[in-house]
């Protein structure tokens, strides 16, 4: 009997315990999702490679589907590979022999379940479409609603009214109104706006065909243009008004200091237009980046409207005309002004890309002539790891000339550009293929905005893919989007609303400051930055390696603040693997 006890116990101790793996097994498959496990939320396309990462030691993975959990794909993790940028010991789980569309999670034994994610042959195409009409949500000058898909989501116009800064050389009225707010701020910038405008051109002009359907549900959508161009045009119109009669643009247009977390419309700081402070007040890099602008437009607009295609290359001509008069007329913040500077020591590379759009537009062979004379300083800009930034544009400049493919261009030149090109795109390739995270950056480019030089690097790689195609170059465009959407040491999507576990905080004065819970939707944070420029970042642990110094928080605005021009990298990615 007593035997027989001994035994009915020992036997339902041995059941318990199965019975509390069993549910421990379970309450990890269908459990919360783990930041272990790191997959791109939004997804992976049909036929591309796709790979989640673990960083957590296990041995073995399941794909499984998330209407059943049913285990659609088994496979084994790669070997761990220690992570110098994040600190992370990570192991890849290589599901892309499965290819079935449907949403999935990840399941690792011992480790849980990852966030969901789908496969399909257009799994990018929402993420597109949230990301693009976030520069609609920028606007500024007009009402701005984000209609029943995000009730509540509006502001009314704002900064209508401007004036000239006593560092522009003139003085009195000027409204300007128009232009997106260049990021967190309401700011309006001209130089950042170049890259951002000129980006989101080359996207159309690249990946037309993919874009020229979509539609934003903006106030322009249905008026016989692309939508993707009529919210371009919204802020090129405002860069159009900072040109002055000689020719020359000012550099930036905003309050004299930064307002409080207030909505747009709240924000009565009175708008100043800002020069340099001396004749001829004007900066050569804003100018230069309007050239190239504007000669882009010029192409770009012309099926749509041959008017303000005209209007863009007049705007152009001269504003190239200014910088010859003017080569290096550089800007700093003049006394009294705290907001953003794009100050920039060097307008050469501005000009060069002015110089070969509008030898790429216009055949002009004075054009070329300038671009032929200075672009060999320039070719080394083509390496990497350098990918092209606000400030260096020189990239932008290079491909443009390889890309116009017009007769008399000199093909020596064109020759070197490609070769230069594709070296570093394919050294991009490798190292992106052996960094344990697959992503293209490197341990000097956790600086501010580091997800803008992740979007960066996919521009430089799907730009030299429409040089010379290869399918290494869009794979490697790929790895860095899943980065962004989720694939990284923090198991979060860096695009605000856009997959199911999404960053909440970013430094935003409208999101910030309305009364919706979430943010504005389709937003790209700027990453994690070892330069720790804010008090948020300072208090973190001191021995963070790189990748590590972020914080979810709206007041980092040194690792959270939104941008247009890491906006505008990560739609020209998004378009370039659209359907
Ligand atoms: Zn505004």
């Amino acid at each position: 009997m007593e035997r027989a006890h001994r035994r009915e116990i020992l036997l339902k101790l041995v059941l318990s315990f199965l019975l509390v793996l069993l549910y421990g097994t379970l309450a990890v498959a269908s459990g919360t999702p783990t930041a272990s496990i790191k997959v791109d939320q939004v997804g992976y396309l049909s036929n591309a490679v796709k790979v989640a990462m673990v960083s957590a030691p296990a041995r073995t993975f399941e794909v499984k589907r998330a209407d059943d959990d049913r285990t659609v794909f088994q496979g084994k993790l790669s070997a761990s590979a220690a992570d110098a940028d994040s600190g992370d010991t990570v192991q890849a789980a290589d599901f892309s022999a499965f290819r079935q569309p449907g949403t999935y999670y990840l399941d690792v034994p011992g480790v849980g379940r990852s966030w969901t994610f789908s496969i399909g042959p257009d799994v990018f195409s929402r993420t597109f479409y949230l990301a693009m009409r976030a520069f609609y949500g920028q606007r500024c000058g007009i009402a701005v609603d984000l209609g029943p898909e995000f009730p509540g989501y509006k502001h009314a116009a704002c900064h209508l009214k401007g004036s000239f800064h006593v560092s522009s050389g003139k003085d009195g009225p000027r409204d300007n109104v128009g232009g997106w707010h260049d990021a967190g701020d309401y700011g309006r910038y001209v130089v950042n706006s170049g890259i951002s405008v000129g980006t989101l051109l080359w996207a159309w002009e690249l990946f037309g065909s993919k874009l020229a359907t979509i539609k934003l549900n903006i106030p322009e959508t249905g008026n016989g243009s692309p939508d993707t161009l009529n919210e371009a045009r919204w802020n090129l119109e405002w860069m159009l008004k900072m040109q002055d009669d000689d020719g020359g643009v000012w550099h930036k247009q905003t309050s004299d200091h930064f307002p409080g977390f207030i909505m747009p419309e709240d924000d009565n700081l009175v708008s100043l237009v800002i020069g340099t402070g001396s004749a001829p007040y004007k900066s050569t890099c804003a100018t230069a980046d309007l050239a190239a602008v504007g000669a882009i437009a010029a192409r770009v607009y012309e099926p749509f409207d041959k008017k303000f295609a005209g209007v863009n290359l007049h705007a152009a001509r001269e504003a190239w005309a200014w910088t010859e008069r003017y080569p290096n007329v550089t800007f700093r913040n003049p006394p009294g002004i705290s907001t953003g500077e794009y100050g920039d020591d060097r307008c050469g590379d501005e000009r060069l890309w002015a110089a070969a759009e509008l030898w790429r537009t216009t055949g002009d062979a004075a054009y070329n002539r300038y671009f032929l004379q200075s672009y060999a300083e320039y070719l080394p800009k083509l390496q990497s790891p350098s990918p092209e930034s606000w400030a260096e544009v020189a990239p932008m400049g290079l491909w443009a000339y390889a890309l116009a493919n017009r007769s008399g261009s000199d093909a020596r030149a064109v020759a070197e550009i490609r070769q230069r090109a594709l070296a570093a795109a394919r050294e991009i390739v490798d190292r992106t293929r052996r960094n344990p995270y697959r992503v293209s950056v490197v341990a000097k480019d956790y600086v501010w905005g580091s997800n803008g030089q992740v979007g960066n690097y996919g521009v430089q790689l799907l730009v030299t893919n429409a040089l010379t195609s290869d399918p290494a170059f869009v794979e490697t465009a790929l790895d860095n989007l899943h980065y962004l959407l989720g694939r990284n040491t923090f198991s979060l999507s860096w695009v605000t609303q856009v997959g199911a576990n999404p960053y909440r905080h970013p430094h935003h004065r409208p999101s910030g400051a309305d009364n919706n819970p979430e943010p504005w939707p389709g937003l790209l944070s700027g990453g994690p930055n070892a330069g720790r420029q804010d008090p948020v970042l300072q208090a973190l642990p001191a021995n963070l390696p790189p990748a590590k110094v972020y914080s979810d928080d709206q007041a980092s605005y040194a690792s959270n603040e939104i941008c247009i021009n890491w906006q505008a990298m990560l739609v020209f990615l998004l378009a370039g693997v659209l359907k």
